[in-house]
């Protein structure tokens, strides 16, 4: 790595470019090649210029924020990776606006701590804030798209910058309209309306946290033991980065949760009759407009693979089924390879094909 003189505009350094840098270290698996040049920047305008300079050239861009959805291919990326590393947290009453660059699990932590509800469920979710929106983060029963009021985001096709109300991000679950067309916004800011509820929670939805809790679903509980319960329940199944615990190496959840049509499900109970027995029945959470919500995790485990599973460098967590993980010595192309026969193995036992919820940079699944 040759690192170029840094920019230098006032006394704010606003970016670092390095060349044939290394992106394994930047992401939570670990892996992946270099990328031909490393750019990271700290203001808006400077990812902005980044951008342009890009985009004016013709170059290939790939956004970085805490590289915790990206699966990189081992022969890296031959373009600019511009890292995002803007920083920004300003609360006015229950509006929080936050630099894309900020660590979104400290945001949710300060939050908080200045008493706000709304996406207290959402603590120890890796990554940056500016990505919250790409793929709509959630977990335990709060997604960002229920807080979120607008985005501030760079259009590299109109060449400005422009500011999406929600209604505008075409949220739905695990997925946006940026996730949708990577290539066409980046993002600067996020903002979000929370609540002020006197210090507790917004009301608790997910049954297993609200078991956690000891309260009835619907109640709200103090803020801080909300966001400490997610927390615990989260570290109990690796998906709170921990460098020292290999379970922690992965991307989150690999696949997402399969929303089946009508007649999908059906078939999917008919296979899952044939192959378990007359009474066994897949979760299915009712998800709108007659469709049905599955879970890929019962039918990760049901064909096959189970915690642990795998004998090479990538295996599935000893916590999760659901988290593919690199145990120190994988490349990108172990991990595929595990993907797929986790995929493959599902769509056999129940004809479903599970899709990979972390985004693939030189690669396929
Ligand atoms: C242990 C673990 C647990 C996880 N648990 C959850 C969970 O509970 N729920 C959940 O939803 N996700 C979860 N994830 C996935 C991940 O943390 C989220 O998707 C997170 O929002 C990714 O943020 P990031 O900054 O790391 O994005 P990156 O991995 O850096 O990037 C992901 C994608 O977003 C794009 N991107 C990033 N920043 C910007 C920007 N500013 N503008 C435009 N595009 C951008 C990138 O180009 C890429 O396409 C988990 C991951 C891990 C490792």
């Amino acid at each position: 790595m040759a690192p170029d003189r840094p920019r230098t505009l006032g006394r704010v350094q606003e970016r670092h470019v390095a060349k044939n840098a290394p992106l394994a270290p930047l992401t939570t698996f670990r892996l992946g090649g270099p990328a031909n040049r490393l750019v990271t920047a700290t203001t808006d305008d400077a990812v902005i210029a980044a951008v342009r300079e890009a985009d004016d050239t013709g170059t290939p861009l790939l956004i970085i924020g805490g590289g915790s959805n990206l699966v990189i291919g081992d022969k890296g990326f031959d373009g600019t990776a511009l890292r995002i590393a803007t920083r920004g947290f300003a609360l006015d009453g229950t509006a929080l606006e936050l630099a894309a660059g900020e660590n979104w699990s400290d945001a949710v932590a300060r939050t908080v701590a200045a008493g706000l509800a709304g996406v207290e469920c959402l603590a120890g979710i890796p990554g940056s804030a500016g990505a919250t929106p790409i793929q709509n983060v959630g977990a335990y029963g709060q997604d960002v798209s229920e807080t979120l009021t607008e985005v501030v985001a760079y259009d590299r096709r109109a060449g400005e910058t422009v500011t999406l109300p929600a209604a505008e991000c075409g949220f739905s679950y695990r997925h946006s309209r940026f996730k949708q067309h990577p290539d066409r916004f980046v993002v600067l800011r996020v903002r979000f309306a929370l609540e002020d509820a006197g210090g507790l929670s917004a009301p608790v939805r997910y049954a297993q946290t609200a078991r956690a809790l000891g309260v009835a679903p619907g109640e709200r509980v103090p803020l801080a033991t909300a966001r400490e319960t997610v927390l615990a329940l989260r570290a109990g199944k690796g998906m709170v980065l921990d460098p020292a615990d290999h379970d922690t190496w992965s991307a989150g959840s690999f696949f997402t949760n399969p929303v089946l049509t009508e007649d999908e499900h059906t078939e999917l109970v008919r296979r899952v009759r044939e192959r378990l027995g007359p009474d066994a029945a897949p979760p299915a959470f009712p998800d709108g407009g007659g469709r049905v919500k599955t879970s890929a995790a019962w039918l990760i485990e049901r064909a096959g693979f189970t915690k642990g599973y795998g004998s090479g460098p990538a295996r599935i967590s000893t916590k999760h089924t659901l988290a593919l993980t690199n145990r120190g010595e994988a490349t990108t192309e172990d991990l595929l390879a595990l993907a797929r026969e986790v995929r493959d193995g599902v769509r056999d036992a129940f004809g479903v094909t599970l899709v990979n919820e972390p985004v693939t940079v030189g690669v396929s699944l």
